[in-house]
Parts: C-alpha cells; structure tokens; sequence
C-alpha cells in the first residue's frame, strides 16, 4: 500500500474537499504507486488562498534577514535528507539518482543564496530636487502569490520560485505538477520544519485546471509564477495580466548548440550529448538542435551517433543507468510520434528511434536515445519541442548561416556554440536571440546567482534566479520625507 499525502493549508495537513486521490506513478516501473495525493477543488485552493492572506502581514512585518535564517534552516533540512529527497525525485520522476542528488543539491543552494537576500533587499537613496529631503525606495511583498510548477524539476524549480517569493515577505500557495508531487512536499516540509509560520506556505495539489484555474482568477493573489508549457503558460499570462496581477511564465525551448569548423569534435559531441539526453531530454533548455558546419559534417555525426549508441537507459535508481523513462504515457507516445514525423518529412534516423521494451524495460516509458540526419529546420521536429531524447543535425555552410538557422525558431531559452575562434565566440553571444548563451559549454545549467530566462516565445520577460528574481515578487515604493 502506497502513503496518501495531504495538502498544508493555515499550517494543517488537510484533506481535499473533493475525498479524492491520484495516483503518483513510477514510470521507469508503472507497477510502483509512489505516493496518493489529494485531487483538489477550488474551493481547496480557496481556502488556501484564504489561509496565505491571513498570513501575510505577519510575515511581511518580519524583518527580512529573519525571514532568510528560516530559508537557511530549510537548506540545512534539505542538506541532511539529501539522499532520500533525490531517490524519491527519481522514483516519481524518473531522472537517474546522481541528476536527483545533483538537483536536490541545487535547491540548497538556492536556499542559501536567498536567505542572504534577506539582508540585501534594498532600495535605493536619491538626491531630491528639494533642500531638507530624503528620498528613497523600498522593496515591498505582492502580498499572495501563486507558483505553478511542472514535473521535471521537481525540487530545483520549486525552490527558485518559493525562496525569492518567501524572503521577499509573500504569502505563497504553491500547487506542483501532479507527476512529481512528493519532491515538491519535501520542499514543504522542510520550510516548516524550519519554522515558517502557519499559513506563510501553503500546499494544494491536484490538476490545472481545478487548482490552478482558480489561483490564476482569484483577486486574492497579486502574483503568478508558472513553468511549464507554452500551451498553457500563454493563456495564464493573458488570463491573469487581464486582471491586473502580475504573471511570471517560463515556457519551451528548441535549443541549438552550433558546431564550427574549428571546434573541438570530442568536446562538441559530448556537449551535444549532455544537452540533448540527460535528464532523457526533459529539460526546457535541452539541445534538440545540432547546427554543424558541412566541413566537419560526417566526423561529427560518425562521432555523436557511437557516443548515443552507448549509452546505457533504464531504470535510474541502478548505478550506471545514464538515461531513464519519459514522464508518462503521453509524454511517450508524444516522443514515438514526433521520431515517426521525422521519418515522414524526410529526416535520416541515424541512431535509436523507438521504445525500447526488452524486460524489465517493458515496465516503463523508455525511449532509446534518437539522432536524425539530414534535418532542415522547416521540419517539424526542427520546430517544436520534442521534450525526449531526440536531436536532429542541421548542415550549416559557414557561421552567417549557422547563426540565422539558429535564430529561426520562435523560441530563445538557450543557445552554444563550439568554437576556438574568440571573435566568432563574441559574434555570436552578441547576436543570438536567447536569454542564456553558452560558448564552449552545453545549453543546459543554470548557476543560481545568475538570471534564468529565455526571449521570444519561451518567456514572459522578468527573469528567475540571480538577485533580479526578487523583482518579480516585490514593487517598489517611493518615499519623499521633507524634514
Ligand atoms: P504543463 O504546462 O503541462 O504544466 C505545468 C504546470 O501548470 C502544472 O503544475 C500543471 O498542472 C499546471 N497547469 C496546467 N493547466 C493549467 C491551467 N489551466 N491553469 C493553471 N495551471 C495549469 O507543463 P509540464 O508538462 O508540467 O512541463 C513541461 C514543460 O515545462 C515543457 O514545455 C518545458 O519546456 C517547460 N519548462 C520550462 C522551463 C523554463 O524555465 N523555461 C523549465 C522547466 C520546464
């Protein structure tokens, strides 16, 4: 028998509304139910709702280095119990246990870097145009907020979205992905036991539309910040700027990582592989695009389709497993559906290119790792994210080329290219359209003291993480004092 999980609502482990649950499944071993957790109503994430703005005043009167020590207890808590946040991340979501560790990690330092916020959230002093005045700004909390997260970053993403909003003095009602719930309770959890007064955090799972349909309308709260799907983030972000609230949406990526002439070929493949596979290519900033200049054109490909060949995919709580499951079923007939377009429009399967299913693989949504040849980038799989193990090589004739295939896509989370030519290097950090560009490094990572976000399509502007993300969760205010 599975455990069944509550919602935290006023500090109280309740129940839902609804007295029903969903199943939290293994999906490298769909027989493993790895938690129940409350299938939520509106009126549960009213009365949380409800719960976080009878908090709020309390906790925006706490001075704010008080706050950053409850944000550095919680880091602790989430320090000590490391190893077991990190096997039940990749039991429920599937990534192997080194990535849960080094994710889990990540979340304790994002803690620790916004408990020190704490004591640098200030404004600033100006010269006023009078004599005997003092004018300043000062940082004040939206008040409630609302963090909508998706499932495969189950503890990083909770945590640079709840530490800004928490130490910037919100109140916050936090509704996870239904595919990786018991992470995001860890999360909880631990803010409470690292004393966060009652009502200050409050937790309500269940689906989108139910849940998050309802953070996203009540006047109550002055702040959405979403991750996930373009699809759904794109009709938040109208729905709730609409009604004047603030909203925060970062979205999809089609992330290209070019390879010049002059590149170093081993390093580029194990970029590419790195960007492209790990984490089974369930990232936002995932390269699913290889731009590759025709003169090195056969010796990368020969190179990157041996390295794909060997990498070892299941079940990642084995040690040596480099690659596991997709989320779901959907997410892996999205994946089989996407490889079969590629072979309709004309691309080359060069590696993989199907599910795998040989025992005990067969008990999970394992996709082998997928190269395609020959792609141009009007091709659907060049287009739309993918969100699995599949990157496609483009041909590029010279770097002109190579730099307008990458910018032809709608989105602009991350971008790299490899090359030992520093001018080309700076070329293209100047002119790419993407929020995080790389040289010589793979799309993917993100250091915590440094923003996060994408352009175009793939976000909404205001950028998390970095001492910027606290922006997003306050507004200043303008004080004259003549004396
Ligand atoms: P998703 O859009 O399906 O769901 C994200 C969250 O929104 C979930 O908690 C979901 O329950 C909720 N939701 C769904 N419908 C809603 C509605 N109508 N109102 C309010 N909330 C609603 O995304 P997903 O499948 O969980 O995650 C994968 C996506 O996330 C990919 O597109 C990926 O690129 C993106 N992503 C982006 C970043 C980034 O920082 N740019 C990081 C990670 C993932």
């Amino acid at each position: 028998m599975s455990e069944t999980y509550l919602n935290c609502i006023g500090g109280e482990w309740v129940e839902s509304q609804s007295g029903e649950t969903f199943a939290n499944v293994n999906p490298a071993d769909t027989g493993e139910v790895v938690g129940r957790f409350q299938a939520s109503t509106a009126a549960d994430a009213r009365a949380a709702i409800e719960a976080a703005a009878e908090a709020a005043p309390a906790w925006r009167r706490t001075p704010a280095p008080k706050r950053g020590e409850i944000l550095a207890a919680a880091a602790r808590i989430i320090e000590r119990d490391l190893d077991d946040i990190a096997e039940g991340l990749t039991r429920e979501e599937g990534k192997t246990l080194p990535e849960a560790k080094g994710e889990t990690a990540r979340a304790v330092q994002i803690f620790d870097y916004f408990a020190q916020e704490g004591r640098r959230l200030s404004g600033e002093t100006t010269p006023s145009e009078f004599e005997r005045t003092l004018l300043y700004t000062v940082k004040e909390p939206l008040g409630v907020v609302g963090i909508i997260t998706p499932w495969n970053f189950p503890v990083a993403i909770p945590a640079w979205k709840i530490a800004p909003a928490l130490v910037a003095g919100n109140a916050v009602v936090f509704k996870p992905a239904s595919n990786a719930p018991l992470t995001a309770l860890r999360v909880v959890k631990a803010l409470e036991e690292a004393g966060l007064p009652a009502g200050v955090l409050n937790f309500v799972t269940g689906s989108g539309a139910s849940v998050g349909a309802e953070l996203a309308a009540n006047p109550e709260v002055r702040g959405i910040s979403f991750t996930g799907s373009d699809t759904v983030g794109g009709r938040l972000y109208g729905e709730v700027t609409g009604r004047g609230a603030k909203c925060q949406c970062e979205m999809g990526g089609k992330n290209p990582i070019v390879v010049m002439e002059d590149a170093d070929l081993d390093q580029a493949v194990s970029l590419t592989i790195n960007g492209a596979m790990w984490s089974t290519g369930q990232k936002c900033t995932a390269t699913s695009r290889a731009i590759v200049h025709r003169e090195v054109l056969d010796e990368f490909t020969g190179k990157l389709v041996a390295g794909v060949e060997e990498i070892k995919v299941g079940n990642g709580l084995e040690e040596g497993v480099q690659v596991g499951p997709s989320i779901d079923e959907d997410q892996l007939n999205t994946v089989l559906e996407y490889i079969e377009i590629g072979k309709q429009e004309g691309a080359k399967l060069l590696a993989g290119g199907r599910r795998l299913t040989e025992p005990p693989l067969d008990k999970g949504y394992f996709v082998a790792p997928t190269v395609f040849g020959d792609v141009t980038n009007d091709m659907r799989i060049a287009r739309e994210e993918i969100f699995g193990p599949v990157v496609g090589i483009i041909a590029a004739a010279d770097f002109e080329e190579a730099l307008a295939i990458a910018n032809d896509t709608r989105f602009g989370l991350s971008a790299s290219i490899c090359t030992r030519d520093v001018h080309r290097a700076m070329e293209f950090a100047d002119r790419i359209e993407a929020g995080m560009v790389h040289i010589n490094s793979p799309t993917v990572g993100a250091e915590v003291q440094v923003p996060f976000g994408g352009m175009k399509d793939s976000s909404t502007g205001t950028r998390e993480q970095g001492r910027v993300a606290v922006d997003f969760y306050t507004e200043t205010k303008t004080v004259y004092f003549e004396y």
